[in-house]
């Protein structure tokens, strides 16, 4: 496994794997889990060259705060990658991947105005920005991302429609903890107490697909808050229940599109996402 941090030396190895290498890319944030682990994974079974990015990306950040604390650990990154036989790593700083600033604005219309679109204004266009930047520095043939950030998937897949790029976009499932907790970066800022309770979240997921046919979609949008509140850690942003292509609410169970129960949710200041197929 080899690490490279700029462009010219992500571009020479590429190259040196050969013409006719296929390249599978899994761009992340760092601070690693199992859930990024699986990624990686599946990107090594399915190419000729894994390549694994790690990189908080600050124009994907509305709130400083928020960035300042996110957590930065390369070194045990580096540890759990050497498990995965993923080739390389690109961990770059921010001057290489912004020698002048992004002013590009994406737009994704109605898909970027609802969940995290709404409560956190640019993250998107962020996230497309570096997302864009990475596929054009690498010109991977397959990239992966989890479902655990079920928008930010369809803002990427309709990132590389609107932009034509030969990529494919491989969608991967939702890693959780022993307690049900999805995997996330976040869950190492959060106390031992807070991560206990944390596991509400997702057994109150688990719950709702169980309660769906005994309640209306309203109905269940208000027991899901409510359950989730309860917990005194526990303080919701939003729940939503939406159709798994637009991302629009979902008004009745009789629609014919799959469901996603959407939930963001604040444990003491840490904020964390889940959602679950209906
Ligand atoms: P991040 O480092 O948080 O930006 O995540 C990098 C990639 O890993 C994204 O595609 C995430 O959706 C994915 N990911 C993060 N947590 C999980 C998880 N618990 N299960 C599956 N994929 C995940």
């Amino acid at each position: 496994m080899k690490l490279v941090k700029t462009v010219s030396e992500l571009q020479q190895q590429i190259q040196d794997s050969g013409k006719g290498a296929s390249v599978g890319f899994v761009p992340t944030m760092g601070a690693l889990h199992e859930g990024h682990l699986s990624l990686v994974r599946q990107a090594v079974a399915e190419n000729t060259l894994a390549v694994i990015s790690i990189f908080v990306n600050p124009t994907q950040f509305n709130d400083p705060k928020d960035l300042e604390r996110y957590p930065r650990t390369l070194e045990a990154d580096l540890k759990l990658l050497e498990t995965t036989g993923c080739q390389l790593v690109f961990a770059p700083d921010a001057q290489e991947v912004y020698p002048k600033p992004d002013t590009r604005k994406f737009n994704f219309g109605k898909l970027e105005k609802v969940m995290e679109g709404a409560f956190r204004p640019g993250h998107f266009n962020g996230v497309a920005q570096v997302v864009s930047r990475l596929f054009d520095m690498l010109k991977p043939d397959k990239a992966y991302f989890g479902l655990k950030d079920f928008q930010q998937l369809a803002i990427v897949k309709n990132m590389v429609k609107q932009l034509n790029l030969p990529v494919e976009i491989v969608p991967c499932a939702i890693v959780r903890e022993d307690s049900g907790l999805a995997m996330s970066s976040r869950n190492e800022l959060l106390s031992a107490e807070e991560r206990k309770n944390a596991a509400v979240i997702s057994k109150t997921l688990f719950r709702a697909k169980e309660l769906k046919t005994q309640m209306s979609v309203k109905e269940l949008v208000e027991w899901v808050k409510d359950e989730i509140n309860n917990n005194p850690f526990l303080d919701v942003e939003y729940v939503e229940i939406v159709d798994d292509e637009e991302l629009q609410a979902a008004k009745s169970w009789d629609e014919p599109t799959t469901k996603i129960a959407c939930v963001a949710v604040f444990c003491g200041k840490i904020r964390l996402i889940d959602n679950i197929v209906l």
